[in-house]
């Protein structure tokens, strides 16, 4: 994985889009960098009665078009330069798809894996307490993200509740359905992944039944994305995860390689693969479609030369680096961005927020219908913006479209002194 401050790369892609938007300098300097960070110690108490110390950040980016949004991730690559990247990607990503919020992203530095349950809630506790000042289900909303989910969302819920001394479950999203969370927010990161895969063939003119598919990275964006791919006729031949990737010439059976990762943790060892691959072999698959699902900086512009696929999916954040774009507009792959590509995930949250507030739910069917339409809208919006404005590639069109948003809310509500 190239060493790259995914916060370099972040600034890299607004000064390569701010060519083509009409905006002052200092005007586009302020959509580089964040509003606010936190950036905090947690003390919490182990199992065996030792104190350990752990590094957690909130970065509120920009709250132009509304409250800040973005999940938690735990992770221990996770740094402050990280999080400004992700909470910046969140804001260009709600702008793409038009939802009313600005973008967060929030993370404590370490690895899940090595700690108990009751360990891993008084962390996550402990970083509600810190958040509790600063969320708010009108100010900033987390959510899920790399190695968190329901629980750890239903546990920041019942801490910001008991604190308050109130029910607000919508000053959080993705939690358990018994605490508020909605029908489809698991899938929807996946499912928007497919949804501008399937939208992708076809402004290509090709389809997507009948397309080889390449996921790297088998977590719940990757797995999930993988199955709907599956369903809708595309032919997934190969997928990895962090230890190493599996390959069928006709196809995995996706929905038993999930069963497989749920039972053993890795992919490795599924019985119906012809054979294991690496995760550079997977990335330089001879595929029709290339999904990157796992982390930032997957592909630099070494592994982006040999990359094969006609076309690449972003379902992680972040996962090319600015030099492998160039490389993949030099060699015409059609690479549609992550703030599209991914932000079925937020998209789902704003449902599950706008349900919270109207404690009503809608069926999983009403959730899926919804997002289909606010990704294939955002969709028709993008390729429309890549075909009218001169810019090199479709991401470029995604952040003028999403400055261009971001611009018009500070524009037309002035700036406060
Ligand atoms: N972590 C997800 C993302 O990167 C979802 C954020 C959210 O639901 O607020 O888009």
């Amino acid at each position: 994985m190239a060493d790259i401050n995914p916060f370099e790369s972040l600034k890299e892609q607004i000064d390569d889009a701010a060519a083509y938007v009409d905006a002052d300098a200092d005007v586009i300097d302020r959509l580089k960098h964040p509003e606010r960070v936190l950036s905090t110690t947690l003390s919490v108490d182990m199992d065996d009665g030792s104190v350990e110390r752990f590094d957690a950040y909130r970065v509120q980016f920009n709250g132009d078009r509304g409250p800040y949004k973005g999940g938690i991730r735990y992770h221990p690559n996770v740094t402050e330069d990280e999080v400004r990247a992700l909470a910046g990607w969140m804001t260009y990503k709600c702008a793409v798809v038009d939802i009313p919020y600005g973008g967060a992203k929030g993370g404590i530095a370490f690895d899940p894996r090595e700690y108990s349950a009751s360990e891993l809630e008084r962390i996550t506790r402990a970083f509600a307490v810190e958040l509790r000042p600063l969320i708010g289900v009108d100010r900033d909303i987390p959510a899920p993200d790399v190695n968190t989910g329901q629980r750890e969302m239903n546990w920041i819920k019942d801490t910001y509740e008991t604190l308050e001394r109130t029910t607000e479950p919508g000053v959080v999203t993705g939690k358990a359905p018994s605490s508020g969370g909605s029908a489809g927010r698991v899938e929807a990161t996946g499912r928007s992944t497919m949804l501008t895969a399937r939208e992708a063939f076809d402004y290509l003119g090709r389809g997507i039944e009948g397309a080889t598919v390449a996921v790297q990275g088998y977590g719940n964006a990757g797995s999930v994305a993988a199955e709907l791919l599956d369903e809708a006729g595309a032919t997934v031949v190969a997928v990895s995860d962090s230890r190493g990737g599996i390959q069928a010439a006709d196809g995995l059976d996706t929905e038993a390689v999930t069963a497989h990762k749920r039972e053993t943790g890795v992919v490795g060892g599924f019985p119906g693969a012809d054979r294991e691959l690496s995760n550079e072999e997977l990335l330089a698959a001879d595929v029709d479609l290339l999904v990157p699902a796992a982390l930032e900086n997957a592909v630099d512009a070494d592994v982006a030369r040999d990359v094969r696929a006609d076309v690449v999916v972003e379902a992680a954040n972040g996962p090319l680096t600015p030099d492998a774009d160039d490389v993949l507009t030099d060699h015409d792959v059609y690479v549609f961005p992550d703030i599209l590509a991914n932000a079925g995930g937020v998209t789902v949250s704003y449902f599950e927020w706008v349900q919270n507030r109207q404690r009503f739910s809608w069926t999983e069917e009403r959730v899926n219908d919804e997002l289909e339409r606010i990704v294939t809208e955002a969709f028709d919006r993008l390729v429309d913006a890549y075909e009218s404005y001169d810019v090199p590639n479709i991401r470029t069109a995604a952040y003028v479209l999403a400055l261009e948003r971001v611009i018009d809310a500070f524009d037309d509500a002035g700036n406060w002194p």
